[in-house]
């Protein structure tokens, strides 16, 4: 029996599975995450800080786990993918290594921290359920926040935490990064949004230091000497894929896993899809990143189909994404909830 292997339990891999099951009826599938949390809807993270209605993130994972019979192993975070010998294996920080025969690598993307890399340790951060909700668990200490970013994410956090009437410090610094949620040109429609939220935004060019610690009081001292006092610090930057386990399969990579149109790793039987691949584009041929739920949705059906179709007949025609939504219009979509 093959054995395939989704590596991913959000919108990307759930949705992979699920069409990987409806092409092959007797194939085991195994989801690996290594959250804790069942399959949650990401876009709702930020609610989850105003207490209102985290229900309504939460799916009935269990259901659809057992309605397509797929195993998921949670709490296993993948550290390397090994091809060696011809026996492929995937390997845990933790545990026994899994085999597998196809593989579908959804693993998304992380906070960026930008200048803050050195004080990671000191800043809260927006990736999971588990991140937002320590940030949750202390925000009634909190009086005061600085926010670092300047994009979608950053105006999405802003919003949230002046709803529930904290002073915000907006910090950026003009950098922009391929994984931008919005067009990078559109950085001043942030700024003057993130600035009508009441929020004080301050361009900076370099930290020179941070010192305290989240919860307590902390400072963050610019190029120009001057100091930012606040209760804690929220990164909201741009996410960046975090891929390297895949390096060990020689799979090639860019700035995410390379595929091409149809999902396909230079690892035959290696696909992967949304927020951690890098698609070359197939008219102009550069890379295009996916920004969004809906499309991650879309493109893990395609990378399921397609991952099916290949295990069945390596020479079949593949399906081809040919353009990512922007962004923007789930936003606005969002915004209506
Ligand atoms: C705070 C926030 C707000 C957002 N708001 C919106 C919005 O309003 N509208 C919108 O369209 N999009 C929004 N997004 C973006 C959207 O959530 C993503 O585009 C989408 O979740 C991408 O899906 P994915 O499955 O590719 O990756 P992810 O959702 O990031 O899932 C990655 C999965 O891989 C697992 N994983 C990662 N590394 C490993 C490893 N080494 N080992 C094992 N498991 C691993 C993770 O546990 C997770 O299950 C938001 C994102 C965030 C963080």
């Amino acid at each position: 029996m093959r054995r395939f292997v989704v590596i991913g339990c959000s919108a990307t891999g759930v949705s992979a599975a699920k069409e990987i099951r409806k092409k092959d009826p007797l194939s085991e599938i195994i989801i690996i995450t290594e959250e804790m949390d069942p399959f949650y809807y990401k876009p709702y993270l930020l609610t989850l800080l105003l207490h209102r209605n985290p229900a309504k993130m939460q799916s009935d994972s269990e259901k659809l786990l057992a309605q397509f019979r797929i195993e998921l192993i949670s709490l296993r975070k993948v550290v390397a993918i090994d091809l060696a010998r011809g026996y492929p294996i995937i390997r845990f920080e933790n545990d026994e290594p899994i085999s597998f025969d196809y593989l579908v690598i959804a693993t998304g993307r992380r906070a960026e921290f930008g200048q803050l890399r050195k004080w990671q340790q000191n800043c809260y951060r927006l990736d999971t359920q588990a991140d937002v909700q320590i940030l949750a668990n202390h925000l009634p200490h909190l009086k005061s926040l600085i926010v670092y970013g300047a994009d979608e994410l950053a105006l999405r956090t802003v919003h949230t935490l002046r709803q529930l009437r904290k002073e915000v410090t907006v910090i950026h610094d003009g950098s922009i990064s391929p994984f931008q949620m919005s067009d990078p040109l559109q950085e001043n429609f942030f700024l003057r949004a993130i600035t009508r939220q009441g929020a004080t935004v301050k361009k900076i060019r370099e930290i020179q230091s941070l010192t305290g610690t989240n919860g307590d009081q902390i400072e963050l001292v610019t190029d120009s000497n001057e100091p930012i006092r606040a209760n804690g610090i929220i990164t909201a930057q741009p996410f960046a894929p975090d891929v390297h386990f895949a390096r060990f399969a020689e799979v090639v990579m860019g700035a995410g896993i390379k595929v091409t149109a149809d999902l396909q790793t230079t690892q035959p039987n290696i696909f992967s899809a949304g927020d951690c691949a890098e698609i070359i584009d197939l008219k102009s041929g550069e890379p295009m990143f996916n920004n969004g739920w809906r499309s991650a949705v879309r493109q893990g059906e395609m990378a399921g189909r397609n991952i099916a179709t290949y295990a069945e007949n390596p020479d079949a025609q593949l399906e081809m994404v040919t353009a990512i939504p922007p962004f923007f219009r789930d936003r606005v979509q969002l915004v209506a909830v």
